[in-house]
């Protein structure tokens, strides 16, 4: 349990206030859904990056006060190292979400040292098995087997759509469990969610229909399991592979092979990691353009201009739907 003396009143300050604002704002963006106060006192959540923040916000509505620790695109999640003030704001949490996979191995170590009364729900931990239409109702029982790529799992785990399902379903479970007062107007924020991926799952379902067995090659390996959710083949040379989700530069060899299969029209599409600068990725898509193969742009992180993760995902599967000619 949090004692609430331990909680130095300028913490606590710094934690709700902006959130206090928010709510009282009758001029701001509300979501009609956020017009219910919430039952019960809004439980405090953390999370460490905004692919997670913006979902644990629309699950928790006005029964949560979430803050995301690496909101905004300026910073790589990869490279974070925290500061001071996200180990004080840890110690207030009554629940923590992380992505894990030591992606963001800094907010697993904080939780444990800041907040380890607090439930931790860690993505890639959680898993979400593709191919179970959407079940995972029980995530609990079946946590940590990873049927999957062994040492070289993929971290990026919210391009995993069966993992998003699993994160929200723990996600509405904890909160409920908080504040059992709330439970029923979390449940309804997770039927709302559902319904919000209505579209995000439609592409999803339209892409694996349409577009299965087609080809495409990436620069980074962020999106590829979303890339595997729509049936698509990865025909990324295997040691460029390796050496970009090792963050070293690939050999000259392993860029050749690169730059051959694009020349060779080898592939449908290209998918190119618009958070990643560099000289590498513009050879890439040059040479792509010259041998017509169309590009798709993805991201890390929520997209600036997206207001929501479904807005960000949905931009990018119709952006490859385009691409590979699949219909509106
Ligand atoms: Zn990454």
């Amino acid at each position: 349990m949090v004692n609430p003396s331990k909680l130095g009143a300028t913490a606590t300050l710094v934690l709700l206030t902006p959130w206090a604002l928010a709510a009282c704002g009758s001029e701001g963006p509300a979501e009609p859904a956020d017009r219910g106060a919430c039952p019960s006192a809004p439980v405090e959540v953390i999370v460490s990056v905004d692919q997670w923040g913006d979902i644990v916000s629309q699950l928790g509505g006005d029964c949560a006060q979430v803050r995301t620790v690496i909101a905004g695109s300026s910073v790589d999640p990869h490279d974070y190292e925290p500061a001071p003030a996200d180990a004080v704001a840890f110690e207030g949490a009554q629940l923590v979400v992380i992505n894990g996979g030591h992606y963001d191995e800094w907010a697993a170590k904080l939780a444990a040292t800041s907040a380890p009364q607090a439930p931790l729900i860690s993505a890639v931990d959680l898993g979400g098995q593709d191919g179970h239409d959407h079940g995972g109702h029980e995530g609990h029982g079946h946590e940590g087997h990873d049927h999957d790529h062994g040492d070289g799992q993929n971290p990026h785990a919210w391009y995993r759509p069966a993992t998003v399902q699993a994160v929200a379903d723990a996600v509405t479970a904890e909160l409920g469990n908080l504040a059992p007062g709330a439970r029923e107007y979390f449940e309804a924020r997770r039927a709302e969610f559902a319904e919000r991926m209505t579209r995000y799952d439609e592409m999803i379902d339209r892409l694996r229909t349409e577009a299965a067995g087609k080809t495409y090659a990436a620069t980074e390996t962020v999106f590829d399991d979303m890339a595997a959710a729509v049936g698509l083949q990865d025909r990324t040379p295997p040691g460029y592979q390796v050496a970009a989700s090792n963050e070293t530069d690939p050999s000259p060899g392993d860029l050749a092979a690169f730059l051959t299969l694009l020349s060779d029209g080898g592939v449908d599409v290209l998918i190119v990691n618009t958070q990643t600068e560099g000289s590498l990725p513009a050879q890439l898509r040059s040479a792509a353009a010259a041998a017509g193969i169309p590009v798709v742009e993805v991201t890390e992180t929520v997209a600036p201009g997206s207001d929501s993760f479904q807005a960000w995902q949905v931009d990018q599967l119709t952006a490859l739907a385009e691409a590979l000619g699949v219909g509106a």
